[in-house]
């Protein structure tokens, strides 16, 4: 059996173009046209070129898009100043500070200094704290892309066994409470997992956010089950540089029911769903209807 490919770049441009239907309406029938800000902090190359990419979006799907460009040795109070702007900013809806910050900045204070309506990208504490309890919140990118494509897969989630491998705060975690929330009965694991073969072949839907390449093999996963393959790793082979995922797409993909590749399964859906969040954000923000489909 071979798997069904999951085409994260296809199911993100539906997602965009969902997205670009609602701010035509806004700006249409409220006059109102959804903002993102970005603040970029140094010139790490591989942030320069997520910035770009995700202010590129932003504009094809008729938002603003605001870039902020700091140097690497700004100081914090320069930092939570500008956020505190961005905050009372009418125009902007959705804040996005590019991680890693450099090592002089406190990155938990800077994140929770975004206002939470506009923490687009979820990291903010009170966000958290909502999606845990089950509440509306911000939920972090990746991870409800992850959603989306499994609910798009499956319909219902709802009795399924779920593995989340990482523990992450951007991906691990709020992985496992999406899952939970649609459901699932979810395992989390991590470094420390006893005979992780064993937890894998278990699992209906296995989420692989680990950063280490091609470590899910196979043979660990339980014939016909969806893998979410949320791993970005470089590697060079036949002297060639190639992206590859956290698990073994060739031997995977003979077992799986469903898997997303990499590159081109869950790593677009990422900028989508921040557009996504962005249009909720200025919805949430005008008390009018959210769109649907586009939040957990
Ligand atoms: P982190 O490094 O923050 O977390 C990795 C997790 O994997 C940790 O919880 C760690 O466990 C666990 N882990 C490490 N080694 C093992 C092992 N041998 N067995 C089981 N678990 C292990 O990574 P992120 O969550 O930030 O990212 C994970 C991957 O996802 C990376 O490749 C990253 O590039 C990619 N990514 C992709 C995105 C996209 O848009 N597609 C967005 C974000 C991330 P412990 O806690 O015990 O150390």
């Amino acid at each position: 059996m071979s798997a069904d490919i999951i085409d994260g770049k296809a199911f993100a441009a539906k997602v965009r173009e969902k997205v670009a239907g609602h701010v035509a309406r806004l700006k249409e029938e409220h006059g109102i046209v959804p903002g993102l800000a970005v603040v970029l902090v140094g010139e790490d190359p591989a942030s320069q070129v997520y910035v770009r990419s995700k202010g590129k979006q932003t504009v094809e799907v008729g938002m603003n898009s605001y870039e902020h460009k700091l140097d690497a040795d700004t100081a914090e109070a320069d930092l939570l100043a500008l956020i505190d702007t961005l905050n009372n900013d009418p125009a902007v809806h959705g804040i996005l500070v590019q991680l890693p910050l450099p090592k002089h900045l406190d990155e938990d204070l800077v994140i929770n200094s975004i206002n939470p309506a506009k923490d687009v990208d979820g990291f903010h504490i009170s966000n958290v704290g909502l999606l845990g309890t089950g509440q509306k919140s911000m939920v972090p990118c990746t991870p409800l892309g992850c959603l989306m494509m499994l609910r798009e897969h499956h319909g219902s989630l709802s009795g399924l066994d779920a593995v989340v491998i990482g523990r992450s705060n951007i991906v691990g975690k709020p992985m496992a409470q999406l899952l939970l929330g649609d459901s699932c009965t979810v395992t989390i694991a991590h470094s420390r997992t006893k005979d992780l073969p064993e937890v894998v072949r278990r699992a209906d839907i296995v989420v692989a956010a680990v950063g280490r390449p091609e470590m899910v093999p196979g043979d660990w996963i339980k014939e016909g089950a969806t893998v979410i393959d949320v791993g970005i790793n470089r590697i060079e082979r036949d002297g060639k540089n190639k992206l590859v995922g956290d698990v073994d797409f060739a031997s995977a993909v003979e077992r799986a029911g469903a898997i997303t590749p990499v590159p081109g399964g869950v790593g677009p859906m990422t900028i989508a769903c921040l557009l996504a969040n962005t249009v909720t954000a200025c919805c949430r923000a005008n008390g009018l209807a959210e769109p649907e489909g586009l939040t957990a």
